[in-house]
């Protein structure tokens, strides 16, 4: 079970070492990963304040060149370098603010697995996808073209666009069917398993119904990350749904 926190561009030095006194007065459980994706300028100093916690650091992005002249661009090495072990890869944010195209995710997905960086794809329908009956379709071409040619560490997150920072969510047929599609497309393209994380408004009301889902291995929380109880909450509906399920 894996809890991704994506800060994006939120959290200056003072809160975030507000937010971190509250994490080394909670019990953390051995069973359930936690990752948190900074603002770059702060990887080093929320990597220091989180190293003798079980929480590891991730980047938003990286580039699909690992040295260059690429102004304002993150090489994965560096990010590898400066402690992460995963990154987020396509990002809706990404593909709609910075027109990164299905190709160009494809290289930078490459790029970060070749860096030894675990990589979070993203993908997702938007309204419209999903109000046409076109959800799974959509989803499954994105997936094919973004698709790493290799490779070892990588995970899947469904963030369904409509859902990402608007306080709706699918149903929990919907999170299942299209969980259970994505591990399945991955399958039969390239032989490997993939886990899949859901994201787009996760809180601490739905968690618990989210992680109930049988095709859900984590979830890719944005908004609800950003308040130190609250993330810890959905932590520990994590460990209380594992434990259950033993
Ligand atoms: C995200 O941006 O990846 C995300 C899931 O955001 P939120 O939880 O705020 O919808």
């Amino acid at each position: 079970m894996f809890i991704a926190a994506n800060w994006k561009m939120n959290l200056d030095k003072v809160s975030i070492s507000k937010f971190c006194d509250d994490l080394y007065n909670y019990k953390f459980s051995s069973k359930v990963e936690a990752c948190i994706f900074p603002s770059i300028p702060y990887m080093d100093y929320l990597n220091n304040l989180i190293k003798k916690l079980p929480i590891s650091v991730g980047g938003q992005n990286c580039h699909y060149k690992s040295y260059g002249a690429f102004t304002g661009e993150v090489s994965p090495k560096f990010l590898r370098d400066t402690g992460c072990e995963y990154v987020i890869i396509g990002h809706s944010e990404r593909r709609t603010i910075n027109n990164e195209s299905d190709n160009e995710i494809k290289l930078r997905a490459q790029s970060a697995i070749d860096s030894n960086l675990k990589a979070i794809l993203c993908v997702g329908e938007n309204n419209s996808h999903r109000e046409k009956g076109y959800a799974l379709k959509f989803v499954e071409q994105q997936l094919l073209k973004c698709l790493p040619n290799d490779f070892k560490n990588l995970l899947v997150a469904y963030e369904p666009v409509w859902s990402i920072g608007t306080g709706k969510i699918p149903n929990v047929s919907e999170i299942n069917e299209m969980h259970d599609h994505i591990k399945k497309v991955v399958l039969k393209s390239t032989n490997k398993k993939v886990k899949v994380l859901y994201g787009g408004s996760v809180n601490v009301e739905n968690i618990d119904s989210i992680l109930n889902v049988i095709n859900v291995d984590g979830v890719l929380v944005g908004g609800a990350s950003l308040k130190v109880k609250d993330f810890l909450a959905i932590y520990s509906a994590a460990v209380k749904h594992l434990n259950n399920s033993m």
